[in-house]
């Protein structure tokens, strides 16, 4: 049957055109950043979109076009905002960049995005200053501060972001993007081997902003202040900076200083309505407010994601401080969350045990996402709340290949446009879901990735290791430690520190295991691979540990 198209427009969905609405319609809403150089930044709407004007014909003058890459490697600030959004309105791709991946992964992931240009806070300026000469691609440095600020650098072409743009007109000619086309990228660390390519389109990002502008998830409005202490280096900090001026709001860029005592004075000044962290973040942030008996004034909603919201937080939140909690759960690949604990009625009127059952779940996907879970052989499995298997996904915001990774895509997209996301879950019948397991050989330490098989291959390179495995010990600050566990080769006699300082020159310092555990025998499962489940069972359940 032929289609009958239907009469509207076809106005793109870009995402230039939130900042232009908002600088249209919310002028003199404030954006603050706390800046890396120190003080205390203010402007508005209007500046913001003036000066991201002035930036687009920086990156055009520079001859940044359509299709290009631009890395940034920064904290959550204004002038990051500018390139969150002058980047894809000249119809490149904005490349975030986490800065605690080791120095070996940064300079793969710009070679493999072929990044033009490197925008660079100043705190990162050392570790790229260490790793120029094989960033191969960049030809510029963007130093993210004012000449005033500017550092001496080895850094070639390095330029100063203020005199880049200063003397740019403020109004910028947008050429017409597809919306189709790619607007960021953000790399995320497979288990084994290189990071992956996740390519946001800009549809997409428009899709999900308006998706967590819907009263059931964030529901952003011009009456609310939100603070994302998520970093806009991961994931576009979960939305936050297109949702927001798409629903009016003020936004408070928190800097480098994320300890709880920083965010709270944040919080209470600028009255913070509205924030999204992982819960290594909010473990901190209920510890300081207890001993200096504080509380949250002006908060209406803390989102918890990244990793699992444990039973305690939500329930400190809710009882003791009276700030409402909504859990979400997503990947780098689902652009934010896909699913999220706003509950529906029926669970919300519970008892409030029980209906802290149902916030410390994953919660329920969002309208357009389709959720299941399969067994080991990919047949679905009941929503029985029982039944546990591997959790995926589809939608307008979810990945549908990773970029020019044909292995990875293949590996985790299957032919009827499933991700397969790695994470073991159970799904109940009224849609709330659990994980209960990883498949990925990953840990997740304070939301970022440790990749347990590269610790155990690295630490195999010690003389005297016969054999090695890494396994995430539960830690109450950090959520999980990767804790390692040696076989030594026959009469050898290794020491806990060498090992550590071994692995210290390898990886990046937060992958370091805390301590190491000598066994004289690794079990193993019937087809030879590292029994896991069996050595977690052994060393954290019910520990009887060999000498080490
Ligand atoms: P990333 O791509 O770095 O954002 O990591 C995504 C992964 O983090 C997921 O596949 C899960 O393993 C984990 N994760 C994210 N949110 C949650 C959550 N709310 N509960 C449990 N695990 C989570």
């Amino acid at each position: 049957m032929p289609v009958l198209p239907g009469l509207m427009m076809e106005a793109p969905l870009v995402t230039i055109t939130l900042l232009q609405y908002a600088a249209r319609y919310h002028p003199t809403t404030e954006i603050v950043s706390r800046s890396v150089e120190g003080p205390i930044h203010r402007y508005d709407y209007a500046r913001c979109y003036a000066r991201t004007q002035q930036l687009a014909h920086a990156l055009s003058a520079l001859g940044i076009a359509e299709g290009d890459r631009v890395a940034t490697i920064a904290w959550n600030g204004y002038r990051h905002l500018e390139l969150y959004y002058a980047i894809p309105g000249v119809g490149a791709v904005c490349h975030t960049i986490n800065p605690r991946l080791h120095g070996d992964q940064i300079i793969y992931i710009v070679n493999h995005a072929q990044d033009r240009l490197l925008f660079v806070d100043l705190t990162f300026v050392p570790l790229i200053e260490r790793i120029a000469p094989q960033l191969t691609s960049v030809e510029a440095f963007v130093i993210m501060t004012d000449r005033a600020h500017m550092p001496k650098t080895s850094l070639r072409n390095a330029l100063s972001y203020e005199e880049l743009i200063a003397s740019k007109p403020e109004t910028f000619d947008w050429p017409e993007i597809d919306e189709r086309a790619a607007g960021a990228l953000c790399y995320t660390s497979g288990t084994t081997g290189n990071p992956k390519g996740v390519l946001y389109s800009q549809r997409s990002l428009m899709i999900y902003a308006m998706n967590i502008c819907m009263r059931r998830s964030f529901g952003y409005a011009a009456t609310d202040s939100v603070l994302p202490v998520v970093p806009m280096f991961h994931v576009h900090a979960w939305g936050i900076p297109f949702g927001c001026p798409l629903g009016g709001a003020k936004l408070v860029l928190p800097g480098a200083k994320l300890d709880p005592e920083s965010l709270y004075e944040l919080f209470e000044s600028e009255e913070v309505t509205v924030t999204a962290g992982v819960p290594t973040i909010w473990a901190a942030l209920i510890d300081y407010l207890r001993r200096n008996d504080k509380r949250l004034t002006t908060m209406r909603l803390l989102a918890i994601g990244g990793a699992a919201a444990p039973r305690a937080m939500v329930d400190a939140f809710e009882r003791e401080f009276g700030v409402p909690i909504v859990h979400g759960w997503g990947m780098t690949e689902t652009t934010g969350s896909a699913t999220d604990t706003s509950l529906a009625p029926l669970e919300a009127n519970l008892p409030y045990e029980q209906c802290l059952n149902f916030k410390t779940k994953q919660g329920r996907g969002r309208c357009f996402i389709d959720i299941k879970v399969i067994d080991e052989e990919g047949r679905d499995l009941p929503c029985d709340g029982k039944s546990s298997g591997e959790l995926c996904v589809r939608g307008p915001w979810i990945a549908s290949a990773y970029y020019k990774d044909e292995a990875a895509s293949k590996a985790a997209i299957d032919a009827k446009g499933w991700l397969h996301t790695g994470d073991v879950a159970t799904i109940d019948p009224r849609g709330y879901v659990q994980i209960v397991d990883r498949r990925k050989d990953m840990i997740k330490s304070g939301g970022e990735w440790i990749s347990s098989i590269d610790l155990e291959n690295l630490a195999c390179a010690f003389p005297g290791v016969a054999e090695a495995a890494v396994i995430a010990k539960p830690d109450p600050r950090w959520g999980e430690r990767p804790l390692l566990v040696v076989r030594p080769g026959e009469g050898k006699n290794l020491a806990a520190p060498d090992i550590l300082a071994f692995l210290a020159t390898k990886v990046a310092k937060l992958a370091v295991p805390d301590e190491v555990v000598f066994l004289q025998e690794i079990p193993h499962t019937a087809t030879g691979k590292i029994a896991k489940r069996l050595l977690r069972q052994q060393l954290l359940e019910n520990p009887r540990r060999a000498a080490g």
